[in-house]
C-alpha cells in the first residue's frame, strides 16, 4: 500500500480556474472529500503539490495563493492540518524550475524526511506533468481524468500509455491508491 500520497490540486481536488487567486471562486470536484477520508481512514500521508505559475508571472501572491488552500481545506472540512506538508511551486515555465513539476525535488525531500520507499509513494493528479513526475520518482501514480486534460492522449503521446492507470474520479483513485 503507498502510504504517502501527493496530491494535485487545481484539477483534481477543485474546480481548475486559471490563475485561481480569490478564495471565492474555490469549488470540490465531486467526491473529493470522501476519496480523502478513504486514504486519511486508511493511515495514508498526504501531500500538497500544486504549480501556481502565477506567483512567478506576477498576476497573485502567494499569500493568495496560501489563501485559496485555506479556502480548499475549510470546505472539505477534514481539519487544516489534512496535509502534512503543502508544496506550492510558484516558478513560472520560464524561470528555472526547482519545486516546479515535472520537478521530483518536492518527492525526494518526502522520501528523505519520512523514510518512504518509492513504492511508499503515490501521485495523484489530473495532468500528464504529475505522472511525469512520478515517473522521474519511479514512485505510483493514478491519472484522474476530469475532463480538462485529454489526459490518457496526453499519456500517449508520452510513451506512458499502460504505466498509469487514469480513473474518472478522486474516489477511484483513492481507492486505488489503497490497493495498490
Ligand atoms: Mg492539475
Amino acid at each position: 500500500m503507498a502510504k504517502h500520497i501527493i496530491i494535485d490540486r487545481d484539477g483534481t481536488l477543485i474546480e481548475h480556474i486559471p490563475y485561481l487567486c480569490d478564495p471565492e471562486k474555490v469549488r470540490i470536484l465531486p467526491t473529493v472529500k470522501e476519496g480523502l477520508q478513504i486514504l486519511k481512514q486508511s493511515g495514508c500521508r498526504l501531500f500538497l503539490h500544486t504549480n501556481q505559475s502565477g506567483v512567478g508571472r506576477g498576476y497573485f501572491s502567494y499569500h493568495d495563493a496560501e489563501r485559496c488552500n485555506q479556502e480548499m481545506l475549510r470546505q472539505i472540512g477534514l481539519g487544516s492540518d489534512l496535509f502534512e506538508r503543502v508544496c506550492m511551486a510558484p516558478e513560472s515555465p520560464e524561470q528555472p524550475a526547482d519545486y516546479r513539476k515535472p520537478s521530483s525535488k518536492f518527492g525526494r525531500e518526502i522520501m528523505a524526511e519520512y523514510g518512504a520507499a518509492a513504492n511508499d509513494l503515490c501521485y495523484i493528479g489530473d495532468n500528464v506533468t504529475d505522472l511525469l513526475t512520478a515517473k522521474k520518482l519511479g514512485c505510483g501514480g493514478i491519472g484522474v481524468d476530469t475532463a480538462l486534460h485529454d489526459l490518457r492522449k496526453m499519456l500517449a503521446e508520452n510513451d506512458l500509455s499502460g504505466t498509469y492507470p487514469v480513473v474518472d474520479s478522486f474516489l477511484e483513485a483513492a481507492t486505488y491508491a489503497i490497493r495498490r
